[in-house]
């Protein structure tokens, strides 16, 4: 049996145990200077605006939420083939969730599904699903204050503008599976200073004059060191990213197909989803991976659906009932060796339907 490949892994280089070890020798282990800078690489990254970095994506949801002044009375979009913390984040703040289908094709959430509740809505969450961008432009024409979830795709860029900079703000996570690990952590990036200031006041608890509740969700120096220190190489994590998903594009077996992302398009590809017509299908990929000692995943399971957690209609949501059946998620990440992608190509290949 060959060695088992994992569906994922951080890949931790020497400079970031450096870049760590100097937070811990410096005596300083809380919020501080690291995280200025890691704050400050955001705005520049950004091109403006400002940034304030949080314990981890789900706080970043919530205290955008909160600092938006969404609460109780208030409905919030969110696309059902997604994750819980977006539910989470919304019933944290008091608000009620609208849960909404995605797209077949790329996953995001579908504005023609979206257009049913719009009248009566107060926000949009928008995950860029594994990387895919989700139509904020037909979103926009809903008139309501869109929050965009980049925790799955930090790097990405649709026309030259990176992917949080439409919207009124972009959130992003460095929880330890992401595209930059720094075990837990997360940011929230603004135009305008409005939500990111209200921000930085509801998270600095300690100390203050007047008292308002207020909440611990910061980060420490240790984390924002070893996140800083990968954002330094995101344009080869990215570079790394691309050339394994257009090899394993080359050797899709015949009658299957992937998410739909464009990263000739300035998207990253987070995770290499391969799509079947039918369930059984998959189940044959997915077994044949097994045999290969290849670890592969359904990223997103039939039961995580947010509607099914809410006991909804399934017959609402039908793209989203349809990708769960149809999905597998093959490893992609950059600390996959040659060796590694060409046995992954070569048993992708092999498989005959
Ligand atoms: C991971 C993730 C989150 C939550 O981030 P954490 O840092 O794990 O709390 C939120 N939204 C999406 C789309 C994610 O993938």
């Amino acid at each position: 049996m060959q060695a088992s490949i994992a569906h994922n892994q951080p890949l931790i280089l020497p400079e970031d145990r450096q870049a760590v070890d100097q937070v811990l020798q410096s005596g300083w282990l809380a919020t501080g200077k690291k995280t200025r800078q890691l704050e400050n690489f955001f705005a520049s990254y950004m091109e403006e605006g400002q940034a304030v970095a949080v314990s981890s994506g789900t706080a970043a949801l919530f205290i955008a939420l909160h600092s938006m002044q969404l609460g109780k009375g208030h409905k919030v979009a969110i696309p059902t083939y997604s994750c819980s913390a977006l539910l989470n984040a919304v019933y944290m703040v008091g608000a009620e969730p609208v849960i909404i289908d995605s797209k077949n094709d790329d996953f995001t959430i579908c504005p023609n599904h979206l257009s049913q509740y719009t009248n009566k809505l107060d926000a949009i969450i928008a995950v860029h699903t594994y990387g895919a961008h989700a139509d904020i432009k037909t979103l926009q024409k809903f008139n309501v204050p869109i929050i965009e979830d980049c925790c799955q795709s930090l790097g990405g860029y649709l026309q030259n503008i990176p992917y949080g900079k439409n919207s009124h703000c972009a959130v992003f996570s460095f929880y330890a599976t992401k595209i930059v690990a720094g075990g837990y952590g997360g940011l929230i990036w603004d135009r305008d200073g409005q939500i990111t200031n209200k921000a930085k006041d509801y998270i600095n608890f300690d100390c203050r004059k007047e008292y308002i509740p207020r909440f611990n969700f910061q980060i420490s120096d240790i984390q924002s060191a070893l996140i800083l220190s990968q954002l330094q190489r995101l344009e080869n994590i990215k570079k790394r990213r691309i050339q394994i998903a257009q090899k394993y594009d080359h050797a899709l077996p015949i009658h299957f197909s992937r998410q739909k992302l464009n990263f000739e398009n300035g998207a990253l590809p987070y995770r290499y989803v391969i799509r079947a017509k039918n369930k059984k299908d998959i189940e044959k990929l997915r077994t044949h991976m097994q045999t290969a000692n290849i670890n592969c995943n359904i990223p997103v399971e039939r039961y995580e659906l947010l509607h099914q957690y809410l006991n909804l209609n399934s017959e609402n949501f039908p793209n989203s009932e349809h990708i769960v059946e149809t999905s597998l998620s093959i490893p992609l990440y950059p600390g996959l060796s040659d060796g590694d992608v060409d046995r992954i190509c070569e048993t992708l290949n092999t498989l005959s339907i």
